[in-house]
């Protein structure tokens, strides 16, 4: 799994492409995720005893990870991603541009 919770992203396709946000979940076997102020639906809510108004709420739809690009710092834009090995061992993302560590 190249995208993870807490990652920032940036959507490639889609009528939110370009947008950039905070993955807030993933939904692993789906192969979705959904980020924040990304792929936002308009949904109609009941009044209700806590919310007397009712109305409309925005609220983010899980988008397909194939969508997503994980964004690097560095380059200051999407970067392909790929994999590396820290000294200890440990498994690493990077970016196959600048090679810095993502995450
Ligand atoms: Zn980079």
């Amino acid at each position: 799994m190249k995208i993870k919770k807490n990652d920032m992203v940036v959507c490639c396709a889609g009528k939110d492409k370009g947008k950039k946000g905070k993955v807030l979940s993933v939904l692993p076997a789906k192969n979705r995720a959904i980020v924040e102020g990304v792929n936002l639906i308009k949904r109609h809510t009941r009044k209700t005893r806590e919310d007397r108004q009712g109305g409309i709420v925005q609220k983010e739809a899980p988008i397909n990870l194939s969508k997503m690009m994980l964004f690097c710092a560095k380059c200051n834009k999407p970067a392909r991603v790929g994999f590396s090995f820290l000294k200890d061992g440990t498994k690493v993302r990077v970016c196959k541009k600048c090679s810095e560590v993502i995450g």
